[in-house]
């Protein structure tokens, strides 16, 4: 059914095409029980029994249309293989359709009109409904068996072989060439070229005559045939095999008479075929620009394909009338795909001025000119964290990070924002309760001192730098982050001033040490005397 009709059924709409491997449409109730044993295997997907279901209680608006609009609805497709479609929806609909001579002229009719140009008229072993499903039906791969589109290569072998050269190629290596003999009997392709991909020069067939022309036949069957043939010849041929051999001969002059025509039907059809997908080709291209729309993501929508090759199997070419139909749904998948692509972009971004970030982080903490938080951290300052998430730029951040002053002194500013609240925190902890000035630059600020130290509540680790220590100083708590976090537990991670404690038994030692040595811990030369004496002190304990 294409646009022509006025209002599609659902059940005409979700048909599944004509596309099937049966040649008869006898076969239409077989496929239907098939279709329904498949739906029952695939019970994780209940959406397909779910809509099959609802498909079977929807009433078609074709059923309840009277016979005389049904007519005029399938003769304005002008192609046996929608009116085909159609027959196969219901039972009802095919015994409308399929072998009632009421409704043979419908077949007749499209059958005259449809496109490239009438099609052959059927043999008489055919009805006009198998005419059709021999014709235009789909069905499997002779070779490697996968489902293919196209018609048969050979009508006259009942052929069918999928776009893949090496399946032409292997059939072809099955076959031998038979020749001129005028009566013959052997099965053999209709024309030598029915098996190539692309068959260039038509020559006129109404002018071939049956058996002048070299072409293919199965090797198989030529062997019987020879063998056959051999028989004949000899003294005691039965009657039997006389007669058998002639009614061949008949039989497959006709096949071969009638499988030429076709086949030259469709070697048109699959020019006019190309010819009509370029030109839509064109059309899209022009209409997307039209539009605004990008055409590579028009031509990826479904709706569009879907569309597009309903109407290319009918060879009609595409209009603006037929997007106007589809333009709700075509619009809405658009956006979906440039939002998914816009998403795409802004996340590998993002990725990229993650990294960037890093490492200007680890050129920050190398050159050891302030004291920094975990990398954790020092992604939430809020100038780090306004840059990370910068939607409206492809750039990345490296070299901004590295060449702007501006940058450089509001990542500065945000660090010392940041450890001034945490050192009052620690200080806090420190059992200070108030903020400690001094105006001795002489005189250590509490948390400077040898005696500020601490362990992290949450973990009780220190990094490897603080392995010998056991604890952390001040710019040791800054840096901090808890070790052996998964992934996951990292994005969750909270770091917080408050999660460290003093380390009560580090401050003891040290100010003992630093007592023997006669040095106060505010004293700001005990850093460099303790350095120098570290390995003086022995332990009187052990
Ligand atoms: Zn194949
Ligand atoms: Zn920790
Ligand atoms: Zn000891």
């Amino acid at each position: 059914m294409e646009m022509t009709s006025p209002a599609p059924s659902p059940a005409a709409e979700s048909t599944p095409h004509t596309s099937e491997t049966a040649d008869d449409i006898s076969q239409t109730e077989n496929r239907a029980r098939k279709r329904a044993r498949t739906d029952e295997q695939s019970v994780s997907s209940t959406s397909a029994t779910l809509s099959a279901s609802a498909i079977a209680v929807l009433p078609s608006s074709l059923i309840s249309l009277p016979l005389e609009l049904l007519a005029e609805v399938l003769l304005l497709t002008n192609s046996p293989r929608d009116v085909l479609a159609v027959a196969r929806c219901s039972k009802f609909l095919c015994n409308t359709l399929v072998s009632n001579p009421s409704t043979e002229f419908i077949w007749k009719r499209v059958r005259a009109t449809c496109l490239p140009r009438a099609l052959p008229d059927p043999t008489e072993n055919f009805t006009e409904a198998s005419y059709a499903a021999y014709v235009y039906d789909a069905g499997a791969c002779e070779v490697c068996e996968k489902h293919t589109d196209h018609m048969y290569a050979s009508f006259a072998l009942r052929v069918r072989l999928c776009r893949n050269d090496s399946c032409r190629n292997r059939y072809k290596s099955l076959m031998v060439e038979v020749g001129h003999q005028g009566d013959t009997w052997v099965r053999r392709a209709e024309d030598p070229r029915c098996f190539d991909t692309i068959a260039v020069n038509l020559s006129p067939y109404s002018d071939v005559q049956f058996g002048t022309v070299m072409t293919w036949a199965l090797r198989a069957d030529r062997d019987k045939y020879e063998k056959e043939a051999a028989a004949l010849g000899a003294e005691s041929v039965s009657e039997e095999l006389k007669q058998s051999v002639f009614r061949r001969v008949k039989i497959q002059k006709k096949i071969q008479t009638h499988a030429r025509l076709i086949l030259q039907w469709r070697l048109e059809y699959e020019k006019t075929h190309a010819a009509v997908k370029v030109r839509n080709d064109r059309f899209i291209l022009a209409f997307s620009e039209r539009e605004g729309w990008k055409s590579k993501d028009v031509t990826s929508c479904q709706s569009y394909i879907r569309l597009r090759r309903q109407k290319e199997r009918v060879l009609e070419k595409l209009t603006v009338y037929d997007i106007e139909s589809i333009r709700l749904e075509l619009e809405a998948e658009l956006l979906r795909i440039s939002e998914a692509r816009e998403r795409r972009e802004y996340e590998s971004n993002y990725r990229i001025r993650r990294e960037d970030i890093t490492h200007h982080y680890e050129r920050l903490k190398s050159a050891r000119g302030q004291v920094l938080p975990s990398l954790c951290e020092f992604r939430r300052l809020p100038v780090i964290k306004a840059m990370q998430e910068k939607t409206n730029t492809k750039e990345s951040l490296a070299n901004d990070l590295k060449t702007s002053g501006l940058i450089a002194e509001l990542i500065k500013n945000d660090v010392s924002k940041w450890t001034d609240s945490v050192r009052s925190t620690l200080l806090r902890s420190l059992g200070y309760q108030q903020e400690w000035r001094s105006a001795s630059t002489k005189r250590l600020h509490p948390l400077d001192r040898l005696t500020a130290r601490f362990c992290c509540r949450r973990c009780n680790k220190v990094e490897r730098r603080y392995k010998t220590d056991g604890c952390l100083d001040s710019a040791g708590v800054c840096g901090h982050q808890c070790p052996g976090l998964s992934k996951a537990e990292l994005r969750q991670y909270q770091w917080s001033a408050n999660q460290f404690v003093k380390d009560d038994k580090a401050f003891a030692v040290v100010s003992e040490v630093l007592k023997q040595m006669q040095v106060k811990d505010d004293d700001a030369t005990s850093l460099t005397i303790s350095k120098k004496s570290g390995r003086n002190i022995r332990c009187l304990s052990c």
